[in-house]
């Protein structure tokens, strides 16, 4: 194959490909109003709001307070039409936009409300995900949010293209309150002897697999997360939820580095981010060898010896760039050094999406920087006289979309 031909053809694999998105916060339609989607939600993400902020011309408390149109239509002023909008969020927007055939130097922010009012729950998701590419993609399921956890029924979990994930941070991160929660719903967690009653607690996470069968169990931890007797949430992890994943054969997914309200008046943008000490999860691994991780860290400074730690442990999985991560620029350094150290054995990107919309810029982007990475592999290896044929580029396109995903949370 040639290099133009070479190009072509993984170009067109990539585009192609269907994707097993692993991690994601939404919902299927069953749920309705947790699901956000269209230009207001788009817009008003956090992502948009603190870059709108920066600016200075209100104030977050002012902001923050108005009806979501209004915040959307300071938003589109300020980032869109009295400046270029050059940042990836706001590049993100206009993919997604341009994707739907709508063009916003021409029309106003009212047509593009009007094209997104027209579209059905249904329509708007069957068409999400046939532009985006995306098969079935996995979401984030807390027992403990009042909202969605009413949901939980039969018909929550019918759709098969959205997957369940279980999201255990309260148990881990704020124990006291999660506790006082599963009292409340009948499970004795607190031990005659004063302590906490592991099995009760275990029960309950069982419990929560029989009612929404999650692919795996998932949570996001801080920076400074450690993995030693006696650190936060050791027993608890130990004892309760790695026991669990062991016995259940579900894996544990770990979202590691976000550092929780830097700036609290920024609401859910407010969060930072923080180095991590990566041995946690070499130990981690060590001494878990049944049980199967899947990890992100959010820090830039941490993928080298994350990729380095996959390595060296076959139950770690490493996936995705996301949030601050999710750059152009960082996603290709990232995913070039870890073809470098991993060959194929990773998951290069997930969406993190929260708004249904942002589906389609998220694997848009991250598709065009990975057929670029693996056109430049692909061409060293010619240089070595290893030709790769169509059918290989078909091969190790579907194992990084859908293939690894797909074989380490069990699904077909
Ligand atoms: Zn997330």
């Amino acid at each position: 194959m040639n290099t133009t031909d070479l190009r072509h053809v993984v170009q067109k694999a990539v585009e192609t490909a269907k994707i097993v998105d692993v991690h994601t916060h939404l919902y299927p339609p069953c749920c309705d109003k947790l699901l956000l989607r269209g230009i207001d939600d788009l817009l008003t993400y956090h992502y948009l709001t603190v870059e709108t902020l920066r600016y200075g011309e209100i104030g977050p408390e002012k902001f923050f307070a108005l009806p979501k149109n209004l915040q959307a239509d300071i938003i589109w002023d300020v980032l869109f039409e009295r400046r270029s909008p050059v940042s990836e969020s706001c590049r993100g927007i206009l993919t997604t936009l341009n994707s739907y055939g709508l063009d916003p130097t021409s029309e106003s922010l009212g047509s593009i409300r009007t094209f997104f009012a027209e579209l059905s729950l249904d329509e708007h998701v069957d068409l999400v995900l046939e532009k985006s590419g995306v098969k079935s993609l996995v979401m984030t399921n807390n027992p403990f949010d009042e909202e969605e956890e009413p949901h939980w029924g039969p018909g929550f979990i019918k759709d098969e293209r959205f997957r369940t994930a279980l999201r255990i941070d309260d148990m881990l991160n704020s124990p006291q309150a999660a506790l006082k929660k599963l009292e409340q719903r009948g499970y004795n967690v607190a031990s005659d002897t004063g302590g906490l009653d592991y099995p009760a607690m275990k029960k309950f996470l069982s419990d929560c697999a029989d009612r929404i069968k999650p692919v795996y169990l998932a949570a996001s931890l801080p920076p400074d997360f450690d993995w030693s007797e006696g650190s936060a949430g050791y027993g608890i992890l130990r004892d309760v939820v790695l026991s669990y994943c062991e016995e259940s054969g579900l894996p544990i997914a770990l979202m590691i580095g976000v550092k929780k309200l830097i700036n609290p008046v920024m609401g859910l943008g407010g969060d930072g981010v923080g180095f991590s000490p990566v041995e946690a999860v070499a130990k981690l691994c060590l001494e878990n060898p049944h049980v199967k991780f899947l990890v992100t860290m959010l820090a830039r400074e941490n993928q080298h010896e994350l990729a380095v730690t996959a390595r060296k442990f076959p139950n770690l999985m490493v996936f995705g760039c996301w949030w601050f991560l999710n750059n152009p620029s960082l996603v290709e350094e990232i995913t070039r050094m870890r073809m470098e150290l991993l060959g194929l054995s990773f998951i290069p990107q997930h969406s993190d999406a929260r708004v249904l919309d942002q589906l389609i810029y998220k694997w848009k982007h991250s598709k065009g920087i990975i057929a670029d990475v693996l056109f430049d592999k692909y061409e060293d290896l010619a240089r070595t006289g290893w030709q790769v044929s169509a059918e290989d580029i078909a091969r190790d396109v579907e194992m990084l979309f859908s293939g690894n995903a797909k074989e380490q949370i069990g699904i077909k």
